[in-house]
């Protein structure tokens, strides 16, 4: 029995396709479940929720995770080009920089997306939902903003 019930894939109420497949539509951009909504509103935002099943996307939090399983995924692919570079032909220091850091830059913009896409794919699969949390923090409790941390100081005092 899971220590959570709502980690319990079973107890969540969405279709669970296999593993693969959730993993393939999150690479995809699309919603894990279903495979036909968006499954972002932006770059890296997720949708609130999809718009064919319905399925809460907003509220998954993948954090670090992408980023993470992005650079490690990068290093290992790029990283032995730079060994063998270096060793073949022994350029400049710049001429490393100049190749190599842009070419880092680009390859992880175009994995960072689809990486979470997966990511986010895994943990709906999961039942990591974003409710293991607690439920949202309703508007009116919201953190004050800059305005209301303002110290007031008593009157009268200088
Ligand atoms: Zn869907």
């Amino acid at each position: 029995m899971p220590l959570d019930p709502r980690r319990d894939p079973a107890a969540f109420p969405v279709t669970h396709p296999p593993v693969g497949v959730a993993l393939a539509r999150g690479a995809m951009f699309r919603c894990p479940a279903c495979g036909q909504g968006k499954l972002f509103d932006g770059y890296l935002r997720l949708a609130d929720e999809c718009s064919a099943c319905h399925v809460p996307l907003g509220r998954i939090r993948a954090d670090d995770a992408p980023p993470y399983f992005t650079i490690l995924i990068a290093g290992h692919v790029l990283v032995p080009g730079v060994f063998l570079v270096e060793k073949l032909w022994r350029p400049e220091m710049w001429v490393h920089m100049a190749i190599w850091l842009p070419l880092f830059a680009i390859v992880c913009t175009l994995m960072l997306r689809p990486v979470k896409g997966m990511v986010v794919a895994w943990m709906l699969r999961l039942g990591l939902t974003g409710d293991e949390q607690g439920p949202a923090i309703p508007a009116a409790v919201q953190p004050a903003g800059p305005a209301q941390l303002a110290v007031r100081r008593p009157a009268g005092d200088a």
